[in-house]
């Protein structure tokens, strides 16, 4: 399947410079999204997980999906204040100024395997901030998935000892 006739080219959004890649055609089309969280499912089967953890907030609609289809635990990681109970937290740094994410404290069960799914590997600060997150949680990353590598961006590169898999690469 060309999964890439279903990825929409946004030039200049959310800023100027920067060209969105828009995964709404391939949820739209149930073939498509169908095909995606097969592709995770067969290469994720035999990994014995425990957890998907998706990043806010297009990781939650794969990542949703998936933690069904294989029958594991779902955990999500999400901007500060947004998340109900005790959390920890992680900065990063972006192109200007730095970020947080957090993930509630009682997440994982001692040593759980996790897998961390997001739509789009940029320059992977976000999913190395992650990384930390689920280890401060307890848990142990085994890999992280992605439906888009921006492999130009080098975030394998910020993922140093974390293996990284995608589906499409750019
Ligand atoms: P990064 O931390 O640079 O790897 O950025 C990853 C996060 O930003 C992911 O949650 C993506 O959804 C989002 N992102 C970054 N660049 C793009 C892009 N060109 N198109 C769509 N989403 C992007």
């Amino acid at each position: 399947m060309d999964l890439k006739a279903y990825i929409r080219d946004v030039p200049d959004f959310p800023k100027k410079g920067i060209l969105f890649k828009d995964i709404t055609p391939l949820l739209k089309d149930p073939k498509a999204f169908s095909f995606v969280i097969e592709n995770f499912a067969k290469h994720y089967e035999s990994y014995r997980l425990d957890a998907v953890v998706a990043i806010e907030s297009r990781g939650f609609i794969l990542g949703g999906a998936l933690a069904k289809e294989l029958n594991l635990s779902f955990v999500p990681v999400r901007k500060p204040g947004k998340l109900p109970w005790k959390a920890i937290q992680q900065s990063y740094d972006l192109e200007y100024g730095t970020d947080k994410l957090e993930i509630h404290e009682d997440s994982f069960s001692k040593n759980a395997k996790v897998l961390i799914l997001d739509d789009v590997l940029a320059t992977g600060g976000t999913a190395a901030a992650t990384v930390q997150l689920v280890e401060k949680a307890g848990g142990q990353v085994a890999e992280a998935a992605f439906l888009i590598d921006l492999t130009f961006l080098n975030g394998r590169q910020k993922l140093k000892n974390t293996p990284v898999y995608s589906i499409i690469q750019y």
